[in-house]
């Protein structure tokens, strides 16, 4: 039997495929295949549910709390849940009862399919394949086919295409898998079928709708009135099963007949569509996504198709449509950490949104806003002032970091970053910073980023303690990026990122007292943000103590006095094996480190150092770093790209880029990792080609390892979009005027007419629609800080 759904199939290069079944495998391949719209994410598993699967599907921002201690995303009852009986057997993957089995995921075009040929125990053959998509065009729809053909003889099937209500929620270590919801609503009627059910705790709704069609040869069948239902083939005739699904959220509010009633009149406008109008609607959005999206890269024909499967995971995990929630740590493709955020978000995955489409980001930021009740009363909870975003968030905006968790070694820890990670407020200030020169939306800043600003620096000053003696500030008892160490005094990165936001706070404040005086003074008066505050701030900004010894930025206070153990072992991965004599309890006594800390601080803050500073950090702690979080390899990839490290930080890229293909941390089955896949990007955008906002303005600065041969890529910043296409020695550059008419209609703001950027040490303007090519070299001190640069 051909492939039937080759036809909608991208070229090749386009293609992740799975051609053997290999059951041990199918939960981390769940995370890998998994569709999604950034509404709503479907984990990769076969439609009957074969052995070890774990389906997941999960709807941005839906949350409850009757299982767990913590809040978790709602793994809700899956859509796309298919089965196949034929005399009593179900087609399945299990007992290798099947001929040929493969699956292809369509990165170019969303779309998941799948051909098996199962041989039944009477050794008769039987044709079964599917694809399916989540819309990127309606991101309430859903669609699916299967072809069902019998190759050796007559069939009498039995179908179960019911949207599968018995999904549970894994419950971590201490906890039950629990189901987190109850059946609310069950409705048939013409052939549709509603569904609804009621999250236990929080009462949230979600309402699913769905129909189903049937040909047999061509011909259209009738079915019966329930979702399961009994079909006859003869030999060699192919039925098509079409199935079109709706669904949608209400939250918690009381109108669940709104629910009902938008989710069956999506269902009927669709089916009025029809398949074919519908997967063409959702293709031509997708493909159009790849537009602003892609990154070529010539030299590397690996690097490129694994950087497009990472480039894919970003795409499904947000929309611009979708506002008022975040995106947790694992996207939508898992449940690990429970569907939290972290302060990734902030700094990993917001940079890419920014540059593909700045709603995004503004979306992400505005979530943080709407939290900020939630994060003022969590400092005033903990004895402090201002706002404190809490390390691990969800629906409401509570600190949701569970108390324990699950260890290296799988046994139960204390967790310690709920308390004391308090540097998510670094990374929500760096992310709004970016955002505002990267877009000059001055009226988020009016309406939200400069009382966030304010807030969260507030929350600085309380915390930050005099020293007399030394007549400096401190900050104590936190933890830094690296969690192996809890409990520490002056984290070097926390304080620098402390002091700089302060700085940038103050230099926000005066920037908009200038231009929007009416405005600004009013939010400073709302804020009670007065000049004695100012001085303190000030004051804190400059005399912040940050731990260091000759070149060597302490991590923390006294780190040197902690044991240094050597790292000799590497794993086929290319990170350092785990010390063999060294028990987990002692790492804390140890120099070894979880994860990019004082070298974080170096790439995000790359003009605070010069060149020999941060090849000596660099050197002293990627000696040190066991590099067990998928933080790590990005950044340190990025790192050694601008110091030109070029092996490193190409090594360390392929890790980054290979976080979950191969599964590196061996918990891809949770979901996808959101640092290892916006790291990547970040280290490729940011690293390699030298591109970020930096100084208040776009800056290029490119430093391509020599199996780079050309990078090309697209971005938004202001009012333009960039066409950007590197080589070893040339930046060739095209600006186009966009259309984001969200910005441009802004009353206070005049779009702008050309753009600066920052090449090396000259600056350039920037007009629309013209080609510039620069010659540039490799710059001595990498950007730190930019020297060189010839421009032509
Ligand atoms: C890392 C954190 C990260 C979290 C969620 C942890 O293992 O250490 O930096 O935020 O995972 O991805």
């Amino acid at each position: 039997m051909d492939d039937y759904f080759q036809k909608y199939l991208s070229e090749v290069e386009w293609l992740f495929q799975e051609d053997k079944y290999d059951p041990s495998l199918q939960p981390i391949n769940e995370s890998l295949f998994a569709l999604g719209n950034g509404y709503i994410g479907s984990r990769g598993i076969y439609e009957e549910a074969s052995v070890n699967s774990t389906p997941g599907t999960f709807f941005a921002g839906i949350f409850d709390h009757a299982a767990s201690k913590v809040a978790e995303l709602i793994n809700a009852p899956n859509l796309f849940h298919f089965s196949v009986i034929s005399k009593n057997n179900k087609l399945t993957l299990e007992d290798a009862n099947f001929v040929t089995n493969q699956r292809t995921l369509d990165l170019k075009k969303g779309l998941l399919s799948r051909q098996t040929v199962f041989k039944m125990a009477q050794g008769n053959r039987i044709d079964y394949q599917s694809m399916r998509f989540l819309s990127s065009h309606n991101l309430n729809l859903a669609a699916m086919q299967v072809v069902l053909t019998p190759l050796d003889v007559s069939e009498e099937f039995t179908i179960d295409a019911s949207i599968n209500i018995s999904i549970k929620n894994k419950g971590i270590i201490l906890e039950k898998d629990v189901q987190t919801f109850n059946i609310f609503d069950v409705e048939k009627k013409d052939g549709l079928h509603y569904l609804s059910v009621e999250s236990l705790d929080c009462q949230n709704e979600i309402g699913y709708a769905q129909q189903l069609f049937l040909t047999v040869d061509g011909e259209p069948r009738s079915i019966s009135e329930t979702n399961i239902f009994d079909i006859h083939l003869s030999k060699g005739q192919t039925a098509i099963i079409t199935r079109i699904i709706t669904f949608d959220t209400a939250g918690n509010t009381a109108d669940r007949q709104k629910l009902k009633s938008t989710t069956i009149t999506t269902l009927q406008n669709a089916i009025k569509k029809g398949f074919n109008q519908l997967l063409t609607d959702h293709i031509q959005i997708f493909e159009k996504k790849w537009v602003n999206f892609d990154i070529q890269i010539v030299g590397d024909t690996d690097i490129q198709s694994v950087l497009r499967f990472n480039l894919y995971h970003l795409l499904i995990a947000a929309h611009p449509e979708v506002k008022d929630v975040s995106i947790g740590a694992k996207l939508l493709t898992g449940e690990g950490y429970k569907g939290h955020s972290f302060w990734e978000t902030e700094l990993l995955f917001v940079p890419s949104a920014l540059f593909y489409d700045p709603l995004i980001a503004r979306h992400l930021l505005e979530y943080r806003f709407k939290r900020l009740p939630a994060a003022l009363e969590l400092a005033h909870k903990r004895g402090f002032k201002g706002a404190l975003f809490p390390w691990e968030s969800a629906e409401s905006g509570k600190d949701e970091t569970p108390p324990w968790s699950e260890d290296l070694d799988a046994t139960l820890k204390i967790v310690h970053t709920g308390k004391q990670s308090l540097h998510i407020n670094v990374a929500i200030f760096y992310a709004i910073y970016h955002y505002f020169f990267a877009t000059d939306d001055i009226e988020f800043m009016l309406q939200m980023g400069l009382t966030l600003s304010i807030q969260m620096a507030r929350f600085w000053k309380s915390k930050a303690v005099y020293n007399k003696q030394h007549d400096l500030y401190k900050i104590k008892e936190v933890m830094g990026p690296d969690e192996f160490h809890d409990n520490v005094n002056n984290n070097a990165y926390t304080n620098k990122l402390v002091s700089w936001s302060l700085e940038k706070t103050l230099e926000l404040i005066e920037l908009f007292l200038s231009e929007y005086p009416t405005e600004t003074t009013k939010i400073l008066k709302d804020n009670k943000f007065y000049a004695k505050e100012k001085q303190k701030l000030i004051k804190i900004s400059h005399r912040l103590h940050f731990p260091a010894h000759e070149k060597i930025i302490l991590q923390f206070d006294d780190f040197l006095s902690l044991k240094n153990v050597r790292l000799p072992n590497l794993d086929v991965f290319g990170l350092p094996t785990f010390p063999p004599d060294l028990l987990l309890i002692d790492l804390n006594k140890t120099q070894l480190i979880k994860q990019a800390d004082v070298v974080l601080l170096l790439f995000l803050l790359p003009t605070l150092f010069d060149r020999k500073t941060a090849e000596s950090n660099f050197h002293f702690y990627d000696a040190r770093s066991l590099h067990k979080s998928s933080w790590s390899a990005p950044i340190y990839a990025g790192v050694a790209s601008q110091l030109n490290f070029d092996e490193k930080a190409y090594r360390y890229f392929n890790i980054s880029l290979n976080t979950d293909k191969k599964n590196i941390f061996g918990n891809t089955h949770l979901g996808m990792h959101m640092p290892g896949v916006a790291g990547s990007w970040v280290a490729l955008v940011y690293g390699f080609c030298g591109i970020r906002i930096e100084e208040r303005q776009l800056s290029i600065n490119p430093q391509l390892p020599p199996n780079l041969h050309n990078v090309s890529l697209q971005f938004a910043y202001l009012d333009f979009n960039f066409h950007v296409s590197i080589t070893q020695e040339t930046i060739k550059l095209q600006i186009m005027h966009a259309d984001r008419a969200w910005l441009t209609l802004q009353p206070l703001r005049t779009p702008k007419q050309q753009a600066r950027v920052q090449i090396g040490v000259n600056s350039m303007d920037l007009v629309p629609n013209k080609e510039y090519i620069i010659k540039y070299r490799t710059l001595d001190a990498g950007h730190l800080p930019h020297s060189g640069g010839e421009v032509r």
